[in-house]
């Protein structure tokens, strides 16, 4: 704030943009990560890329030195990027920053053979929520049959040097992917044709394969950052530490740690710091800060080096007291010139911000981290899946005990989400039938608990139906009476509905059926068989009726229907049964209604 600029002891200086990797599975998220990383490490000097926790450093003459003539360092004054470790969007919804996304801008990866798939959605609905700047990385273009790779070289060049027909096919891959990009509402061009990046995306073709167009996706990102987040890149790198839990990790001698990304100020060994716990803000001291050590001194027994203050932005492992309870993509805030109190308001602030709502009646859902909390229940409200409880944490048996609860079967469950199950939980589900989903992709864990409530469904209903009698009209047909009476046997041709065996028959007389006796067998050509449906015709023998008398040739019958049937029937099952039972039910729902309007209502 304006008041803080005015401060003493500070220091303006622009930060690193944050840079995310979002994309389907297997489309190339890890491969492009390293190699970036592998090109920094070739192409700079020694140390030229710095391993931070969860996040590599790439400073800005790398990049220059990779991307060749598309990018010179003069032109710049940001100091390069900071790429998160971890790709896929659960992390990259995980790192939230002050209600927004922790990443300034993100790479969509996209397979140019396979184009978009579930995965790349769900990433688009991420980045238009959070309203991140994206460019998409059309990757594989190696892939292109008849490709010849020019190693490391910019796109456009190799792209050049391609046969033609190779060029065209690449061409319209990569047509088809912005045609798509258009779908989602995301006007996009080839990035050398884009003019203005705010009002559209750029497509890069690369191949992490062959390091093609990598020069081409560093010198774009460089560039939009350059252009477009000057402004937010400027902080008070001396002021107190904002940052984003990415993971609570247990690490020999220090107990659990935190390691955070770091977006603004600073932090240091003894700061005190508010970072969000399960049930409240959780208050402590900063025992040491921890960076990896650099990759000369791997050889040293310790893996992590003490560092007295690092600045954003930076990825840092914090050891502290009291962390146990501390969650994954919480925010973390450190106390400088400001009463603590304030510091846990705004905390809790943050992360009300983040918790999900919860219902009488729900699911239960577990997930590793706020940010992949909110992610799913995004995705259960919209398939209006209502939730009870909703934690960051492994399935304990408590979980078990408040899933099993519930009121419906469909609600006896617990959706995971990329976390463990606790040996106690995993009995207990068990035993008391409370079904578990887990799965590291949301779409796949909500679209299977769709299918298994489908599931529930059809079998609930079918249960239903089997002791619903069902509805029919059929004929006695002339001259096919094989036997008088005790039982009556005679020939019938069924109308409408299903006429089964064992079922009280019925038949119209002043206005209400009258009951005649009850269908004890069915017989096709000397087979007993169990029901006879609409149009064919068999042989029935009717125990209570004389045929002359009760009933005779020509006349019509019905299979009688219990008034409570036939409004379940009407009123629940009517899209279960087929039409010509419903027709059977509309003839006799009318037959009664005409003297009681209100029957099966
Ligand atoms: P992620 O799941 O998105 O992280 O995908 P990976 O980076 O693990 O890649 C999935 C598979 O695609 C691996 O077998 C990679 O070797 C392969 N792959 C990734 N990028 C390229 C590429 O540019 N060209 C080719 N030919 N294969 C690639």
């Amino acid at each position: 704030t304006d008041t803080d600029h005015e401060a003493s002891g500070e220091e303006q200086s622009l930060r690193t943009p944050i840079v995310a990797v979002l994309g389907h599975v297997d489309h190339g998220k890890t491969s492009l990560l390293d190699r970036v990383r592998g090109s920094a490490v070739i192409e700079g000097e020694a140390g030229a890329i710095t391993q931070h926790i969860g996040a590599t450093a790439v400073p800005l003459e790398t990049i220059s030195e990779i991307s060749g003539a598309l990018v010179n360092p003069d032109d710049f004054d940001l100091p390069g990027l900071l790429f998160i470790d971890t790709p896929g969007h659960h992390s990259f919804s995980t790192l939230r920053a002050r209600g927004g996304a922790l990443a300034d801008i993100a790479i969509l990866v996209v397979d140019v053979n396979d184009g978009f798939q579930p995965q790349t959605l769900e990433a688009i609905d991420i980045l238009k929520r959070t309203q991140t700047p994206f460019i998409v990385a059309a990757n594989k273009v190696d892939t292109t049959p008849g490709w010849n790779p020019n190693e490391n070289s910019p796109i456009q060049q190799s792209m050049e040097a391609q046969s033609d027909r190779a060029e065209s096919r690449l061409n319209e891959a990569l047509y088809e992917i912005i045609g798509q990009l258009s779908e989602n509402d995301f006007s996009a061009d080839m990035y050398w044709r884009v003019r203005d990046f705010q009002g559209n995306v750029g497509v890069v073709p690369v191949s992490a394969m062959t390091g093609e167009g990598v020069p081409d996706l560093l010198a774009v990102l460089m560039g939009l950052s350059q252009r477009y987040m000057k402004e937010a890149m400027a902080i008070d790198v001396t002021g107190p530490g904002a940052g984003t839990v990415l993971e609570v990790k247990d690490e020999r001698g220090f107990g659990k740690t935190l390691d955070v990304v770091l977006y603004d100020g600073s932090v240091r060994t003894d700061d005190t710091i508010v970072v969000g716990g399960l049930n409240e803000p959780i208050v402590t001291q900063v025992r040491a800060l921890l960076q990896p050590r650099p990759l000369a001194e791997i050889r040293t027994e310790k893996q992590f080096e003490k560092v007295p203050e690092v600045r954003a932005a930076a990825g840092v492992k914090i050891a502290a007291p009291d962390l146990d309870d501390a969650i994954a993509g919480a925010p973390v805030r450190v106390v400088r010139d400001q009463p603590v109190a304030e510091v846990v308001e705004e905390v809790q602030a943050e992360l009300a911000g983040l918790e999900v709502e919860t219902e009488e009646e729900g699911v239960v859902v577990k997930a590793d981290t706020l940010g992949s909390l909110e992610a799913i229940a995004d995705a259960l409200a919209e398939a209006e899946v209502p939730v009870v409880r909703a934690e960051v944490g492994d399935v304990a048996p408590r979980d078990i005990a408040v899933a099993s609860t519930a009121n419906e079967p469909k609600h006896e469950v617990i959706l995971a989400f990329n976390v463990d199950v606790l040996k106690d939980a995993e009995r207990r589900a068990n035993e008391q039938g409370v079904r578990l989903f887990e799965s590291d992709v949301i779409y796949q864990l909500v679209e299977e608990y769709e299918e298994y409530v489908d599931e529930i469904e059809r079998s609930q209903q079918e249960q239903v139906l089997d002791k619903i009698i069902r509805p029919s009209r059929f004929r006695i047909l002339e001259d096919h009476v094989f036997r008088q009476s005790s039982p009556a046997v005679v020939g019938v041709e069924v109308m409408a509905g299903t006429l089964k065996r064992n079922s009280n028959i019925a038949k119209w007389e002043g206005g209400k059926p009258k009951r005649i006796g009850m269908l004890k067998s069915i017989q096709d050509e000397g087979e007993d068989i169990d029901e006879l449906r609409a149009g064919e015709r068999a042989a029935v023998s009717i125990d209570g009726p004389t045929v002359g008398r009760q009933i005779d040739e020509g006349d019509e019958l019905w299979t009688e229907l219990p008034e409570k049937h036939a409004k379940i029937l009407e009123q629940e099952l009517r899209d279960e049964i087929p039409s010509d039972e419903i027709e059977a039910l509309s003839q006799y729902l009318e037959k009664h209604r005409k003297v009681d309007p209100f029957w099966g209502k």
